[in-house]
């Protein structure tokens, strides 16, 4: 089985996330928990906590198929003391919404060096940020990002994403989020289903099947290694439909999440049914 869905809006409150899936025919979905461009918000109400959780029993989703991702402005990694203080501050009151909610996985990107540190000390910060929030909290898990290498983002080899889990105490914590778009700018081709193949079987060599726990479903604007991130609708970019088609039947993938963040939240129903009939769901 997989859960297929997009990135949906909380307008109104989180609340209204399970419904707004809903009406796109979605079985899984996306969300911010807060607002995505502050540190930090005033706790979730009780009643939003009961509403949220109402809903997602009301319309069939388990924790399985929602994957919150975190803000805009975290960094994990920064160089500088009092900025990384800051975004681990808010990376745990994101985690603790989580928790709140009865959700069980954070997706988040790993973070960026700015140019003042290496990327081995970078993702050594990244590490260290995760362990410090995972002890602070339980039950969910760190979702780690794979990125296109925009600008001086970390985490867009296979390799780096490696560095990071290596260094996280608990294991059963810590996965990886694949989003297509990223991959393909990364220099991950997968624009055949050959390509495809041999990116994924990178990936369980590198990094290992087991930490797959989501995926973003995002064609791209730009070719194979631009490191630009500009998400495309599926089968309309330079990846195209075969991928998707190559992903969705692949039996090594049930049970996770597939979230569009694609551009054109108007065909997300159109492109939700047609990643369900490959998938035979
Ligand atoms: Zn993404
Ligand atoms: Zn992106």
């Amino acid at each position: 089985m997989k859960y297929i869905g997009a990135h949906v809006s909380t307008s109104g409150g989180v609340e209204n996330a399970p419904l707004n899936a809903h009406n796109i025919g979605a079985t899984a979905f996306a969300l911010f928990t807060k607002n995505q461009r502050q540190w930090l918000t005033p706790p979730l109400s009780e009643a939003s906590i009961n509403a949220f959780k109402a809903n997602c029993e009301q319309f069939g989703y388990t924790a399985a198929q929602i994957l919150p991702h975190d803000g805009y402005l975290i960094n994990l990694g920064n160089p500088d003391d009092e900025a990384l203080e800051k975004s681990r501050a808010s990376f745990l009151c994101e985690m603790q919404r989580c928790e709140q909610l009865g959700l069980t996985l954070l997706n988040f990107h790993p973070g960026s060096h700015l140019r003042v540190i290496s990327v081995e000390d970078c993702l050594s910060r990244i590490a260290e940020s995760i362990n410090i929030t995972l002890g602070k909290t339980n039950g969910v898990c760190a979702v780690i990002e794979n990125t296109a290498g925009q600008g001086s983002n970390v985490g867009n080899k296979f390799e780096e994403i490696r560095y990071i889990i290596d260094r996280i105490e608990d294991k059963q914590r810590v996965g990886v989020c694949i989003d297509t778009c990223h991959s393909f700018a990364a220099g991950y081709d997968l624009s055949t289903p050959a390509a495809c193949e041999s990116t994924f079987k990178a990936f369980d060599e590198v990094i290992g099947l087991k930490y797959l726990r989501a995926m973003h479903l995002n064609d791209a604007k730009k070719p194979l290694s631009s490191h630009v991130d500009r998400h495309e609708s599926i089968g309309s970019g330079t990846i195209g439909e075969d991928a998707f088609k190559w992903i969705m039947e692949n039996p090594a993938f049930d049970g996770i999440p597939f979230i569009l963040e694609t551009p054109e939240p108007e065909i997300w129903p159109d492109e939700i049914a047609r990643l369900k009939s490959y998938a035979g769901c």
